[in-house]
């Protein structure tokens, strides 16, 4: 049977587009049958899609990866196995102390024993990717959640940027995060990841071959609204932004008069 959902976007990586929100799931090939399941979403018949798609490619499920807290990144599928799931040391503390809260959305969309299922990560051991495949290293920030993950997988400089770099969502703070500066540090924090990236692979929207122009559209945006400009980012015009740029505008305007 033909891969139904899963796409090579590089070598070795592959990327499926869920009909909600445009979110990712992302595969890592190990180059020995292995496979690396990042963030698989959304909705039932997508996440019983992916160990099907595997199946069909003769890979298996040898690990998860969840970029960071929120509930539509830390999903499963009973069909990937009992594979180990990793996460940030932040991210797995957060899960274990406010899972109610966390993953309180998912009812409106997944049955019970799939919520059951989310969420269950361990916290990694270093900064490098713990699997059979190639050098991945893992870098850690706070913009968009607490102990938000990056991957850069090194060689192939694919980076799978988790809810960051986004060519249809603008820049999303934490909501802790009440003038913006969290979410500096933690976009300057990737910039040299970014740098070293050729692919981005965003968790909402398309992958890009010019990682540093995601980055730069993201900074323009921000220093627009913290320097009182109103930001010509077309990303805006997308309804589903309203909300979000109406609270940047509130936190820029706290940066500036705080
Ligand atoms: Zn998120």
């Amino acid at each position: 049977m033909a891969c139904r959902r899963l796409r090579e976007v590089a070598p070795g990586v592959l990327m499926a587009t869920s009909r909600r929100y445009a979110t990712t799931s992302t595969v890592l090939v190990d180059g020995s049958g292995g496979a690396v399941v990042i963030d698989p979403n959304w909705d039932p018949d997508e996440l019983a899609a992916i160990p099907a798609d595997l199946a069909d490619l003769n890979l298996r499920c040898v690990a998860g990866v969840a970029t960071h807290e929120h509930y539509d990144h830390v999903l499963w599928h009973p069909g990937l196995g009992d594979a180990t799931r990793w996460a940030s040391e932040r991210t797995v503390r957060d899960l274990d102390d406010h899972r109610d809260r966390l993953l309180a959305p998912l009812v409106e969309y997944l049955t019970p024993d799939l919520i059951d299922l989310a969420g269950r990560l361990r916290p990694l051991p270093d900064e490098t990717l713990p699997w059979a495949g190639p050098r991945t290293r893992l870098v850690q920030h706070d913009a968009h959640a607490p102990g938000h993950l990056a991957l850069l997988v090194e060689e192939a400089g694919v980076l799978v940027a988790g809810d960051m770099l986004s060519d249809v969502e603008i820049p999303m703070p934490d909501p802790a995060d009440e003038t913006l500066d969290t979410y500096l540090s933690g976009i300057e924090r990737l910039r040299p990841t970014v740098a070293a990236s050729r692919l981005v692979i965003p968790g909402h929207g398309t992958a890009g071959e010019r990682p540093m122009d995601r980055w730069d559209a993201d900074m323009r945006y921000l220093d627009d609204l913290l320097a009182g400009r109103v930001s010509d980012d077309p990303r805006i015009g997308d309804p589903e932004n309203a909300d979000l740029h109406a609270a940047n505008l509130v936190r820029a305007d706290r940066s500036r008069n705080g």
